[in-house]
Formats: C-alpha cells, sequence, structure tokens
C-alpha cells in the first residue's frame, strides 16, 4: 500500500478489507469442529462468506447455537434445494425501470448504490440477485436521478443495496448534493446494517454529513437479535439519535435466532435504549437456500402476539411480509387469537 492511500483509508474501510472470508479462519478462531468445514466451503461457492472481525467479539466459542453464528455461518443446509423456495422470490427484475432503481410503491424508489455489503447474512433475500448487473456504479446514478427528477409524485428516496454505507463519505456527499437539486424530494432514507455490525463506519465526517444534508433523515438500521447491540454500537446509535436522524429497525423473523417472544422484547428494549424505534420484522422471503430459517405464518403471528402483550405498544414492531405485485408490505394480523 503506498502512503497516500494508508493514510485516506478510514479506520472502517480497513475493517472492511479485513473482513473474514475464509471458511476456515472462521471455524478456527470460533473453535468450532472442523468437521463443518467441507460444507462450509461449498454454500460459499453459491454465497461467499464474509464477517467482520469486529463481528466475531459478539459470539460465544465453541456454540453452535449461538443466534450471531447462525447469521453468518455457511451451512450444508443451503444447498438443498427446497420445493417452494426460488431465486427471486421478489419477482424483482419486473420492477426495476433501470438499474440499481426498484420503483415498486408509491412515493418513493429504492436504489442501490452498490452490490456488496459489510456482513454476508445467510438468510439474505439478496443471495442471488445479480449484483453486477444491476449496479449502477457512479456513472449510473445521473440516470436515476434523471428518472427521480422527472416523477414529481416521488418525495422519497431510499439508498440500499447491498448496503449503501459500504460507500465512502465523499460518494455519499456527492450523491446527496446531486439529490438536492431535485425540489420534490423531501426525505431521504438509509437501509443499512452497517451501524450493527460495524459500528466504525460513525465516523465524526459521517454524522456531519447526515446531520446537514438538506433533507429529513432516516437510518433504518437492520439488527436480528440483542447480543448484536453491542457498547459500541449502543455509542454510535446514540449519537445519530443526538444529531436528530430519525433512526427506525428492521428485523428478519429467524428460526433458532429470534423466533421466541423474550428475545424480540430484549431486542425491541435494547434498540428504543439506543434511540431506535422497532419499525419491520419481517418474515422471511422464500429463497432458495434460506428454507431451514423460515417459520409458518402462524407460528410467526403468535410469536408477534405473545411480544404485544408484554411491552408497550411502540415498542412493536409492524409484522410484515413481501408479495410481489402489492402495492406495500403486507400486514400479518391475527385477530381471533384474543376471543375474550
Ligand atoms: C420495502 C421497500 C420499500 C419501503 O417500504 P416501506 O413500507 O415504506 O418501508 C420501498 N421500495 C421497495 C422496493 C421495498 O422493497
Ligand atoms: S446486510 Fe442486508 S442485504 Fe446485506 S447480506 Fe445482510 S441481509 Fe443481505
Amino acid at each position: 500500500m503506498t502512503q497516500s492511500n494508508s493514510y485516506k483509508t478510514a479506520l472502517w474501510q480497513q475493517d472492511l478489507i479485513e473482513a473474514i472470508t475464509d471458511p476456515k479462519e472462521l471455524l478456527e478462531l470460533l473453535e468450532i469442529d472442523l468437521e463443518l468445514l467441507p460444507a462450509a466451503i461449498a454454500a460459499t461457492k453459491l454465497f461467499p462468506l464474509k464477517v467482520p472481525r469486529g463481528f466475531l467479539s459478539r459470539i460465544k466459542k465453541n456454540d453452535l447455537n449461538d443466534p450471531l453464528l447462525k447469521q453468518i455461518l455457511p451451512l450444508g443446509a443451503e444447498l438443498e434445494e427446497v420445493f417452494g423456495y426460488e431465486k427471486d422470490p421478489l419477482k424483482e427484475s419486473s420492477v426495476n425501470p433501470i438499474p440499481g432503481l426498484l420503483h415498486k410503491y408509491s412515493g418513493r424508489v429504492l436504489l442501490t448504490l452498490v452490490g456488496t455489503c459489510a456482513i454476508n447474512c445467510r438468510y439474505c433475500f439478496r443471495r442471488h440477485f445479480p449484483y453486477e448487473k444491476n449496479n449502477p456504479g457512479t456513472a449510473g446514478w445521473d440516470r436515476a436521478l434523471e428518472y427521480i427528477a422527472a416523477d414529481p409524485s416521488i418525495t422519497e428516496v431510499i439508498l440500499s443495496g447491498g448496503d449503501p454505507l459500504v460507500v465512502s463519505d465523499s460518494l455519499l456527499q456527492t450523491f446527496s448534493e446531486k439529490l438536492a437539486h431535485i425540489r420534490h424530494v423531501k426525505r431521504l432514507r438509509i437501509h443499512s446494517r452497517l451501524p450493527i455490525v460495524l459500528p466504525t463506519r460513525i465516523t465524526e465526517e459521517f454524522t456531519q454529513w447526515i446531520a446537514t444534508v438538506p433533507f429529513k433523515t432516516i437510518l433504518v438500521v437492520h439488527a436480528n437479535h440483542p447480543h448484536e447491540i453491542s457498547t459500541e454500537v449502543k455509542k454510535a446509535l446514540q449519537t445519530l439519535s443526538k444529531v436528530g436522524i430519525t433512526l427506525l429497525n428492521q428485523t428478519v423473523l429467524l428460526k433458532d435466532v429470534n423466533d421466541n417472544a423474550e428475545t424480540l422484547v430484549q431486542l425491541s428494549e435494547a434498540l428504543f435504549d439506543a434511540g431506535v424505534q422497532p419499525y419491520y420484522l419481517h418474515v422471511l422471503d422464500k429463497v432458495q437456500g434460506t428454507a431451514h430459517f423460515d417459520l409458518s405464518h402462524e407460528a410467526a403471528e403468535q410469536l408477534h402476539w405473545e411480544m404485544s402483550q408484554q411491552i408497550s405498544g411502540f415498542l412493536v414492531p409492524k409484522l410484515v411480509c413481501e408479495q410481489p405485485g402489492a402495492p406495500a408490505k403486507l400486514p400479518l394480523l391475527r385477530r381471533e387469537f384474543y376471543t375474550g
């Protein structure tokens, strides 16, 4: 590495570069039986392994049931082709007017700035998404911005991915400056798992940028288990909360990770402590290779109802699923649970 590069690379970018990608190293660091290695290697051929080193410190060693480990460990089960699980269950290719842009719901567009993430979550609904083809790159931004400028009904731009916070602060700045020219855009929403899995990302420079963009700004983080909310994560989130960013969280309901009311209640409490409002609890999208994480809608509704009976209403996220063609995420509602 040259001198100039080493001083330009921020600590979080270094953390990204140094993420674990070798299954053998992961198993060794977490003291997991190497018998699992061949299956892990096979699974990474379909969807690579990627975990920031800092995330490992939140995982218990030699414990295959650790809820954070389950989210990142490549397993043989991912290779099974299960009936009903598809590669593109959301049919996103059909709502993709130009590369990197999804216009599915009224008033808002979703823009993928990059195809990569800081972590590869094994349950990810984009594990088969053609990122390379659909990554607009900075050159493609102009086409996306033209599309947004031409449609005054678009009042909110959602940056998603991949993970938009993998992008450098200077690129985020360039993007938001261009976006600011479009008068009808009122809100900028960022969906990112970085504040949770790589809290070093929340630098002073980033905080400065997000606090001063000329939009109402919403950051939707993505945490699935209370163990993910470490002291550093809490600090990073509180910093953003203090500068006036609306912080929301979405969770994916995952079998043997967070499929009990106690865990979900603790997660909501930990998030709210950190200044984050629970937003969505998603039922898993039926993506090939993730069937072992899935729960029935009935089980999801039961859990959600149990949760609702234990905490304040505003701490209970909306239980939703995604349905191709539907004009919004669909709520799951079970009124029949209460017959009293
Ligand atoms: C989820 C999603 C949104 C945002 O939906 P909200 O219900 O407003 O959070 C927007 N566009 C796409 C393509 C989505 O999948
Ligand atoms: S951070 Fe989100 S988009 Fe990236 S792998 Fe995880 S679930 Fe998928």
